[in-house]
């Protein structure tokens, strides 16, 4: 019987390891300009086909594409769901800013049907980008707290409240779940100077190292 249970455990783990290397999958990112980026996204129930594969296919799509968040919306799913991980941005953080974000080491999580209840504190500013919105980077002004409902992925209930870069990268995945991108905080004029640039983007113009979607 023990023997039997060792090798169990065996096939598992070895079936886990496989699982990881060539059952995941890199799923195309959703370039600017497609109507699913514009959606507010809807909250799902546990029997949501396929979650936990799509939870799995989101975290190896974010990581190839060397993000540190990712909404569902951004792999055209128009359902509530975002994952981040900030503790990648202190794992690579230069000597200088060592100590200057009160949320280190980071937090890695799955938020399910997010809704924010608060948002306090100093407004700052900081240089974002997005996967969906390759090559631009920009500084957006968002305040310093914020506290969200949201169910883990467990669909266990949470509230929490997030500082410093986790607080900003939450807040940036939030909006995508509402239909909205970090470009909408800009000038107008600052906008139309991007313009033929984000034209291009929605074209496919522009060459990337990880898969795109484009609408047509
Ligand atoms: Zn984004």
């Amino acid at each position: 019987m023990r023997s039997h249970l060792f090798a169990h455990c065996v096939i598992w783990r070895y079936f886990r390891v496989f699982n990881q290397r060539f059952l995941y999958m890199i799923l195309p990112i959703v370039a600017y300009g497609a109507p699913v980026l514009r959606k507010v996204c809807k909250d799902i129930t546990p029997d949501f086909p396929k979650l936990t594969k799509l939870i799995d296919d989101m975290w190896e799509t974010m990581y190839a594409s060397n993000g540190v968040g990712l909404a569902a919306p951004q792999v055209n799913h128009e359902i509530r769901l975002f994952i981040i991980d900030s503790l990648q941005v202190f794992e690579n953080q230069d000597e200088e800013d060592k100590g200057k974000f009160k949320d280190e080491p980071g937090v890695k999580r799955v938020f399910i049907n997010a809704h924010i209840k608060q948002l306090n504190g100093q407004p700052w500013s900081y240089n974002e980008g997005c996967l969906s919105i390759p090559k631009i980077r920009e500084d957006v002004v968002r305040p310093e707290e914020v506290t969200i409902e949201y169910l883990d992925e467990d669909f266990q209930p949470k509230t929490e409240t997030f500082v410093g870069i986790t607080s900003r990268i939450i807040q940036h995945e939030y909006d995508h779940i509402e239909g909205k991108l970090f470009i909408d905080y800009l000038k107008p004029l600052r906008k139309k100077m991007l313009s033929g640039k984000l034209n291009d983007i929605s074209k496919g113009k522009l060459k990337l190292d990880y898969k795109m979607m484009y609408s047509k």
